[in-house]
């Protein structure tokens, strides 16, 4: 009994030395084959969410902030990553001990979102930046995961933001690293006035780069294209917003401030956005519910008989018809239950949720035949006598409006003068 105790705690000893060193795929949420730009996106949104400043006082945060940049730098790069895969943690320990680099996970996160790693203790912010995507209004529909590109500023990564091709960084010999000089004026004999202007020898910075990085000819940052991932939710909002925590521009001497993306809903555009050519995608919008204009014959609208299959934005039909015998008026406006926009929920459609949809409105329009072959005419124009004959009513003589114009009596009569 004892010994089984025992062999029960060594065996959870062993389990428990398996788990401190967690699978790096597993740290980040990711899967073995995951892609470059999908370990940066894990590591982006980890990172943030672990850090220290974000969760004062939490341990298991502050573990986890340092796990997460761990797996990044491990799978982060190709030669690592192969290791890892190879031999796991212990093969990337003797890696190290041979002289791999280990980062600061601080540095790590300053590489990304710029500052020195922190969000607090007086670290100064960047600006929120503001960047409108156009989505048609079929992806609003059916919601949609994409991806948009801007020229975003970058920490340099050739000179991990020093600006120097070789490491070093000299402070200033002008200013002695203060960034400014007092400069002195004679005003008058004896009178000086002192001004303090930035350093034109560093630019203010206090420090000088003799040789500066090519990469970025020695400014600490570079603007690169960069692509965002965006999703578009089912029945998003015209103009809602959605916001990238600190994934503005970086910049070694701030962190960096939050991109703000505005959907916009874009005019479609035939080719690229209606390649089925449904009908639904030129809807117009107005909140959750959608409208459209549909043209009746009088034939149509008057002798019923008819039906339309509207393509709707998922290729699904709305069938609209009426019998023969049923008349529809010019204008006529029918609210089709359903059939509008999904309305947005914070579930989605899931087991929590089920989507609820606005109205469809569509405006009947009836056009009448300005040409008729003259056969046609005369049959018509028969048919209307006859029956006017029986039993025609005339809306001029019932309304009791007069036949002449008024005219004032006055008038009439034969001037005076
Ligand atoms: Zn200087
Ligand atoms: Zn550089």
């Amino acid at each position: 009994m004892l010994l089984q105790s025992a062999a029960w705690l060594l065996l959870f000893a062993v389990l428990q030395l398996v788990l401190c060193a967690e699978d790096y795929y597993k740290v980040l949420g990711i899967d073995k084959n995951a892609n470059d730009k999908q370990i940066k996106s894990a590591y982006r949104q980890l990172s943030k969410k672990f850090h220290p400043d974000k969760n004062p006082g939490d341990d298991t945060a502050q573990g986890k902030f340092v796990e997460v940049s761990e797996a990044y730098e491990a799978l982060s790069d190709p030669e690592s990553r192969k290791i890892y895969d190879q031999y796991g943690h212990e093969g990337l320990k003797q890696r190290q001990q041979g002289g791999g680099q280990h980062h600061d996970p601080f540095d790590l996160f300053s590489r990304f979102f710029g500052g020195g790693g922190h969000y607090q203790r007086g670290q100064p912010r960047g600006h929120n930046l503001e960047i409108k995507v156009g989505i048609s209004l079929r992806d609003f529909y059916n919601g949609r995961e994409t991806e948009f590109q801007w020229e975003k500023q970058q920490i340099c990564e050739e000179c991990d933001g020093t600006g120097s091709a070789d490491g070093h960084v000299d402070t200033c010999g002008h200013c002695g690293g203060h960034g400014v000089r007092i400069i002195k004026h004679q005003l008058a004999p004896g009178m000086f006035q002192q001004v303090q202007t930035q350093c034109d020898a560093c630019g203010g910075r206090g420090k000088t780069i003799k040789h500066k990085c090519p990469a970025c000819s020695g400014n600490r940052v570079v603007r690169k294209p960069t692509l965002v991932s965006l999703k578009v939710d089912r029945g998003a909002a015209r103009d809602s917003k959605i916001v990238y925590e600190n994934e503005a521009d970086a910049s070694p001497d701030y962190i960096a401030g939050d991109l703000i993306v505005t959907l916009v809903e874009k005019e479609p555009d035939m080719e690229n956005d209606n390649p089925e050519h449904v009908d639904g995608i030129f809807f117009r919008r107005k909140g959750n519910d959608l409208f459209w204009r549909e043209v009746l014959s009088l034939r149509e609208a008057w002798m019923g008989d008819w039906t339309r299959n509207l393509t709707h934005m998922d290729g699904h039909v709305v069938r609209l018809s009426r019998k023969r015998g049923e008349v529809v008026q010019p204008g006529h406006v029918e609210a089709v239950e359903n059939e509008g926009m999904p309305i947005w929920d914070e579930d989605g459609d899931s087991v929590y949720h089920k989507t609820q949809f606005g109205k469809l409105y569509v405006e009947y329009v009836v056009v009448l035949p300005d040409q008729m072959e003259s056969g046609m005419e005369k049959e018509f124009w028969s048919i209307w006598q006859k029956w006017r004959g029986k039993i025609g009513v005339d809306l001029h003589k019932d309304s009791g409006r007069p036949d002449a114009p008024i005219s004032d009596q006055g008038q009439e009569k034969k001037d005076e003068l």
